[in-house]
């Protein structure tokens, strides 16, 4: 019977599960992520005890290296979290686990689960995003996770920023106000004095919240002409984005783009994930399936 191992690797805890699909998690486990070393040999020793697996899929945290043949092939590459620059991710796990592995961003992890069983079903262009800790984009085109020179970072698109009306100048160590430097959960916590979970729905917070998303989604939507966009991630709880989103998109495009899908089925287009929490672990065990029949 098949098996596979899938890794959720998040700056704060990872997620390992064995099994084939959500509806078939045998055996799960969370746990902070600490230093490189501790934290694969709880991953390892978890797998371990799991029987034969077929292969494992890890969606990773990063910046990585997802392109098979490179050098750095497997590794967390330039992320400034402490311990990890330079990290051999799937060379740890193959030196206990003579299997094949896949390696992808966390974000297009879920994507491909999301594309398999969740709101993406069907459909071969689409993007994941999740509005989190921070903010990463998953492309999947023509049915085909995108990579080129690395992997998308959605998150630090440059905005619009009517310093007038928004004088915030954002928190990204890299940027100030790019996407993430706006729009993710620390940015609003450091903007607004308090944690995103606790401002009120009718917070003005939201309001330029969803126009910081409407200005990234326009360009996504330009560049890519995904059929779907998957909206996940802690700062998407706030039900309340999601038609302030909608109707924003539908504005900056000005009737430019006339597709039925943009103009006319817009709540269908721009949608939170179907499979909630449970995308990024699943996603894992489905990139785990596409490298065992390779
Ligand atoms: P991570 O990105 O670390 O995987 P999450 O997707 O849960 O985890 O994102 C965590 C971020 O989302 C935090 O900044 C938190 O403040 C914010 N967040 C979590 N829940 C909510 C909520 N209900 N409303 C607004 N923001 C939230
Ligand atoms: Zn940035």
């Amino acid at each position: 019977m098949t098996l596979y191992g899938g890794i959720e690797a998040g700056g704060t805890k990872f997620v390992c599960a064995v099994g084939t699909g959500p509806d078939d998690i045998r055996a799960e486990i969370r746990f902070p992520t600490t230093l490189p070393a501790e934290t694969f040999e709880r991953a390892i020793t978890f797998f371990a005890e799991q029987g034969k697996l077929d292969a494992i899929g890890i969606g990773s945290f990063g910046p990585i290296d997802p392109r098979p043949g490179s050098p750095d092939f497997g590794y967390i590459t330039t992320t400034p979290k402490p311990g990890w620059a330079q990290t051999d991710f799937v060379g740890a796990l193959q030196a206990h686990f003579d299997l094949p592995i896949g390696f992808d961003t966390d974000v297009n992890t879920a994507a491909l689960g999301e594309g398999r069983w969740g709101a993406a079903q069907g459909l071969d262009t689409f993007l994941y995003l999740t509005i989190g800790t921070g903010i990463g984009g998953g492309a999947m085109v023509e049915g085909r996770l995108l990579h080129g020179v690395m992997h998308p970072e959605m998150g630090h698109v440059r905005l619009p920023h009517d310093w007038d009306a928004d004088p915030f100048e954002g928190i990204c160590p890299f940027h100030g106000d790019c996407l993430e430097g706006m729009a993710s959960g620390p940015a609003l916590e450091s903007r607004w004095g308090v944690p995103a979970e606790s401002l009120p729905a009718d917070h003005p917070a939201w309001d330029l919240q969803s126009t910081y998303l409407a200005y990234a989604l326009v360009n996504f939507i330009t560049t890519l002409a995904p059929q779907r966009i998957i909206l996940g991630g802690g700062v998407m709880h706030q039900e309340q984005l999601f038609p302030l989103i909608r109707e924003k998109v539908q504005a900056l495009l000005n009737a430019y783009l006339s597709v039925p899908e943009i103009t006319q089925e817009i709540e269908a287009f721009i949608v939170p994930p179907a499979l909630g929490d449970q995308a990024g672990i699943v996603g894992a065990l489905a990139l785990a399936d596409v490298v065992a029949v390779q």
